[in-house]
């Protein structure tokens, strides 16, 4: 049993509420917090690990690690009017169970969830929980996420609505202190790992993601278009807030009325829309996966499950392990490894080369992708990787040709020698083409092709042309044209 503070209140099931926070890790702007504070309850805030989710396959440490150290920062809020969040580990079942088995719990709050199935399986259960002991769950609407659209009519024009109303100021009143006492507690190992999270990847928690908007938004966003592709450049000029948006540090409209409002955004008003415009996007791909959470498994057009690949067991690993002889593709996968973090294009083009090239099905490497970056957003992760693998039928099948990639976002290797050390002291004018340098240029630096750095693993133009006679090929056939109009009607449909 954890015991927190110093007196009991589990003795006679006291009345309380409770507020489950889930990817909406912030102490402002926070609806669930605001209604618990409006009752007259006190209320207990839960944060839960739960195995189950923590040994699925999407899930990595250093996701768990920002949850954690998220929550370390929320606290120290709290903390200043006897409040705290309640870490519980174990699985949301059992935990339900016993918090209203030992509390008169009379309200849930939370944000919905628009989460993988496992989630959603999970919620309706905690429902019938809830509702099997007549206790109330509301649900907020987290950043303009819609539940049970049939279509997009008028989405976008209640987002620009949403967006624009006021972000909530949330206050906290001194409480009376009270001791939560649960079986739920760390084991000491998994402690462990959440406490040690490195210091390569970007620092958690509500403080931090306003630091990074606001160092955007002063001086280092006014190049981002001019940079947004490129490896190296974008990792300064780039907005770098979506590990904060995607675990709720921060909400959408906190982000997008802080650069609106900002005194730099008519200086910077193109750059800044570039960025704003995304974040509509954000809300839009989450949207689309509210509606079907089946994305993270099945093709997001069906006609396209009949389509073959080879998936060829050493070219994944190969590209699991920046190991596929293409160096920005290799310098790409190790820096996502390392930091938690590539830029769009650079995303795109690893999913572009292992569906297209490396001929292997978008969930070969799926989830690996969902590890490494900080920012995984299951609403927009699987979406987009099926957009980047050819696998809606709706959108234009965009091959990227890592070479071509290499030679205009990273010309003089930068990147490629930052993250694939072993080709520092190669030529540059070899560097996007290791291959093609004669004997006495690999002499020169000291380089043994095969054995320091691979040769690449596939013909880039052969291969790419044959998964273009493949997809577009596959694109023309009746149950993708068919599913392609429900499709469209589901989800891009605006009036
Ligand atoms: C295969 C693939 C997988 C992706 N998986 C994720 C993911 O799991 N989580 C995630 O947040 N983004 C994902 N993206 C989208 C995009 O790459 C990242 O949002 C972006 O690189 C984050 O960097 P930033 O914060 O500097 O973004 P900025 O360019 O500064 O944009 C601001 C915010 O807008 C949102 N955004 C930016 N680009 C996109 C986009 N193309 N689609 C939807 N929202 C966008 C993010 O919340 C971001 O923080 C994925 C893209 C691809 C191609």
């Amino acid at each position: 049993m954890e015991k927190s503070k110093k007196t009991t209140a589990a003795v006679s099931n006291p009345e309380v509420n409770i507020v489950w926070l889930k990817r909406d890790l912030r102490t402002q702007d926070h609806v669930p917090l605001k209604l618990a504070e409006d009752s007259a309850l006190p209320y207990i805030i839960l944060f839960l690990y739960e195995p189950s989710l923590i040994e699925y396959p999407d899930t990595s440490d250093r996701h768990l690690q920002f949850c954690y150290h998220s929550v370390k920062q929320m606290n120290e809020t709290l903390t200043k009017t006897n409040q705290s969040v309640t870490e519980c580990h174990g699985e949301a079942i059992e935990i339900f169970t016993y918090f209203t088995s030992n509390y008169s719990v009379q309200n849930v709050f939370s944000y919905r969830e628009s989460g993988i199935k496992l989630t959603w399986k999970r919620d309706k259960a905690i429902k019938k929980i809830l509702d099997s002991k007549g206790i109330n769950w509301q649900q907020s609407q987290r950043d303009n996420v819609l539940r049970g659209i049939k279509n997009r009519a008028n989405w976008d024009k209640i987002w620009y609505q949403t967006m624009n109303q006021v972000a909530l100021t949330n206050t906290y009143s001194q409480k009376e202190e009270m001791t939560i006492d649960h079986p739920f507690t760390f084991p000491q190992e998994f402690k462990n790992i959440l406490e040690n999270y490195p210091n390569f990847f970007q620092p958690a928690g509500e403080k931090n993601g306003w630091k990074y908007l606001q160092s955007f938004v002063k001086d280092r966003g006014r190049n981002y278009n001019r940079h947004i592709s490129k490896p190296t450049e974008s990792r300064l000029s780039c907005g770098r807030i979506s590990p904060y948006i995607s675990w709720g540090n921060l909400s959408v409209k906190q982000a997008s009325q802080f650069v609106v409002s900002n005194p730099n955004y008519r200086r910077n008003k193109r750059p800044f829309d570039g960025m704003l415009t995304r974040l509509k996007w954000h809300c839009h791909f989450i949207q689309k996966f509210e509606v079907e959470c089946e994305y993270e498994t099945d093709c997001l057009n069906p006609g396209y499950e009949t389509m073959g690949y080879a998936n060829k067991p050493e070219f994944l690993e190969a590209w699991k392990n920046a190991k596929t002889g293409y160096p920005l593709v290799d310098a790409c996968m190790r820096a996502v490894i390392e930091t938690g973090w590539i830029n769009f294009r650079m995303r795109a083009m690893l999913v572009s080369f292992l569906c297209f090239n490396l001929d292997n099905d978008w969930r070969k490497g799926v989830y690996h992708l969902a590890q490494q970056f900080l920012d995984y957003e299951p609403g927009i992760h699987y979406p987009q990787f099926q957009m980047q693998a050819g696998t809606t039928g709706i959108n234009t099948v965009r091959m990227y040709n890592p070479i071509k990639q290499s030679q205009d976002n990273d010309p003089e290797g930068i990147f490629i020698k930052k993250w694939v050390p072993e080709l520092r002291d190669f030529p540059d004018r070899f560097i996007h083409e290791p291959w093609k340098a004669t004997a006495i240029d690999l002499i020169d630096c000291g380089i043994t092709l095969g054995e320091d750095y691979p040769h690449p693993i596939v013909d880039l133009k052969e291969t790419a042309k044959v998964a273009r006679a493949k997809i577009w090929g596959h694109r023309k056939t009746k149950e993708v044209r068919e599913n392609k109009r429900r499709i469209v009607t589901l989800h891009t449909r605006n009036k």
